[in-house]
């Protein structure tokens, strides 16, 4: 996946308990740090765990 930028929101495949599916990147570089915009958690992720978990990009 690429276009992975500061500021995109990330569809999961998998929803957060908190029932969120849609993430905000929030840092960029050896790790992802994407935060769930829905209860505002936080979590850290290597590109490819989080190219794994996404379903796709929107425009934030
Ligand atoms: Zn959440």
């Amino acid at each position: 996946m690429s276009g992975l930028r500061l500021g995109t929101v990330v569809r999961m495949k998998k929803p957060h308990p908190c029932g969120g599916d849609r993430w905000q990147v929030v840092r960029v570089g050896a790790d992802y740090k994407i935060k769930c915009l829905t209860c505002g958690r936080v979590v850290m992720l290597t590109h490819d765990e989080l190219a794994k978990r996404a379903k796709g990009t929107e425009e934030a």
